[in-house]
């Protein structure tokens, strides 16, 4: 059986991998096409690890090079959001380490009943994917089986989140061209959260 692939080094930054599951099919996705990771080293999980097995990965790694853990894999982490919540909660008491997501901010979707809140003084940070500009477009590119709602409440998720997380930021990707990306910084700026324009880098989804 090949190993679990649960907490990996990316060009030296550490990110936690604790599900395979997501709610889209971004046309970007690294799940289409990922080199990153050789065949027999692949971040596709033979189950989703239990509590147990995420706490015994991460003792095994070693943090003294890392000053952070981030939450991308090839999954939406916030389909597992207690989870995450409860590995980040475990991360900081026993290495002080700062914990970011980075996750399509469609949790209150996947888990309507999940409280936000509970994410307060365990993660720092968490880079949501915008996208695009308006909810159309939005579907178009991440193909959310939620629909056309997908893209308010995205937008909703980042704005509760920027109200309490210490830093909170949406991203999209320059390929989207610069029209698009000029009304995406203006709907950031409507809604009060910061926008990062990140270079799109094949098989790169949300590493950096
Ligand atoms: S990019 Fe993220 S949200 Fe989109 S399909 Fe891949 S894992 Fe899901």
């Amino acid at each position: 059986m090949k190993a679990m692939k649960i907490f990996y080094d990316l060009n030296g930054s550490l990110y936690a991998n604790i599900t395979n599951k997501c709610p889209c099919n971004c046309t970007f996705c690294i799940r289409h096409n990922d080199e990153t990771v050789g065949e027999n080293d692949s971040l596709w999980l033979e189950h989703e690890p239990t509590m147990d097995e995420i706490k015994a990965a991460f003792d095994e790694v070693d943090t003294s090079k890392y000053g952070e853990v981030v939450f991308c894999g090839y999954g939406e982490p916030m389909e597992r959001p207690e989870e995450v919540v409860e590995t980040a909660r475990y991360i900081k008491e026993k290495t002080g380490m700062r914990v970011r997501i980075n996750t399509n901010g469609l949790v209150s979707l996947m888990h309507p009943t999940f409280d936000l809140y509970t994410m307060r003084g365990a993660i720092d940070s968490i880079s949501i994917s915008l996208n695009a500009s308006d909810p159309q477009k939005y579907l178009d590119i991440t193909k959310s089986r939620f629909g056309l709602a997908s893209y308010n409440s995205m937008l909703n998720f980042a704005i509760l989140a920027h109200s309490f997380i210490p830093d909170v930021k949406f991203t999209v990707v320059d390929v989207i061209g610069k029209d698009e990306v000029e009304k995406c910084r203006e709907r950031a700026a409507d809604v009060g959260v910061p926008l990062r324009v990140r270079e799109y880098i094949s098989n790169n989804r949300e590493y950096d």
